[in-house]
């Protein structure tokens, strides 16, 4: 893999303020526990997580805010340019809080970071030289538009028939069973997603600039390119084959495109009052970002333990990585030499 970094790791970095652990999921455990399996997956809908707040947001925008389904039978500005408005404002509100209560007022210091560097960079390698205006930069013009297009096309469809969409009333089980997999199918999808990303040609057109962020912040995480913001939010096409109930495609928006502010955050737990209320970033995806070729996946399904790409944060890990890549650029010296 022809990929050049800008930063080279060693074993001798100490650069984790805190570190891991990198868990899994039970979901795939063994022996198979039908209980646990359930639990897991349902447990994140009913307390306070991102993933019940996806879903109030979702019910509260399907039922009071979007426009009747007769305006959405044709595509106009006045409705795609709110849906736009209302994206951008959900995305302003939850990457901008998180940055402004972790980083810019650090209301929890330095608990449960992972990284020790206190600030974010100011790098020519990112645009305006700055990497928080790079990030709310191509999250705001890019991020949120290609999210809006997916969500336009989607009502649009369904307003005008060409997509069908299932009622609730009808659908009851059908509608609980996908938001237990939604999680499972969307992990599954990205770790295919970003396997192909790191393939060199798209490496370079796309995902290098979301790899500009070795450091990571609430907004680098929708930090990516318009070819990046496509493929990432690509899982929402099923809807548009398998009919669903539309709340769910909200939902499954909102897992895709402002779980990243939480997951990127930079720190494992919100503490709030000294008490922690939430989960928010994994230190599997902090490991990506330090050593680019491992943990293409999430923790909801162990894709990387399964394909041999797992970087689990210890030292040995490191090791392992490191020794890789040595031997890579021997190899790439040896074929150019
Ligand atoms: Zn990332
Ligand atoms: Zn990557």
């Amino acid at each position: 893999m022809s990929i050049n970094r800008s930063r080279s790791a060693s074993l001798h970095d100490d650069i984790w303020n805190h570190r891991g652990p990198v868990i899994f999921s039970p979901v795939f455990s063994w022996p198979v526990n039908l209980l646990t399996i359930f639990l897991t997956l349902a447990t994140r809908w009913v307390t306070l997580t991102r993933a019940m707040l996806f879903l109030v947001i979702a019910l509260g925008m399907y039922n009071f805010l979007l426009p009747e389904t007769t305006e959405m039978a044709t595509l106009s500005a006045g409705w795609v340019l709110s849906s736009l408005a209302r994206n951008a404002i959900l995305m302003i509100i939850v990457a901008g809080s998180l940055h402004l209560y972790l980083f810019t007022f650090s209301k929890q210091g330095m608990q449960l970071k992972f990284d020790r560097r206190q600030t974010m960079d100011t790098h020519k390698r990112f645009s305006f030289g700055n990497q928080v205006h790079d990030n709310i930069f191509w999250c705001l013009i890019s991020g949120v538009p290609i999210w809006t297009a997916y969500e336009v096309f989607y009502f649009w469809g369904v307003a005008n028939g060409s997509i069908t969409a299932l009622s609730f009333s009808d659908n009851t089980v059908t509608f609980f069973i996908w938001l237990l997999i939604l999680p499972v199918f969307n992990s599954t999808h990205f770790y295919v997603i970003h396997r192909l990303l790191h393939w060199p040609p798209l490496y370079e057109l796309a995902h290098r600039l979301h790899h500009r962020n070795i450091q990571i912040g609430p907004w680098s995480g929708m930090s990516m390119h318009p070819v990046e913001h496509i493929l990432y939010i690509s899982s929402v096409l099923i809807h548009f084959v398998i009919p669903t109930h539309p709340v769910l495609v909200l939902i499954h928006l909102y897992l895709r495109c402002l779980t990243p502010a939480f997951s990127h955050a930079g720190f494992e737990k919100l503490i709030v009052k000294g008490k922690s209320i939430t989960e928010a970033a994994d230190f599997h995806h902090q490991l990506h970002h330090k050593y680019f070729d491992c943990n293409y996946g999430n923790v909801e399904v162990p894709l990387d333990r399964w394909l041999n790409t797992l970087h689990d944060g210890t030292d040995n890990a490191t090791a392992v990585i490191l020794q890789k890549r040595r031997l890579m650029l021997q190899e790439r010296k040896q074929n150019s030499g």
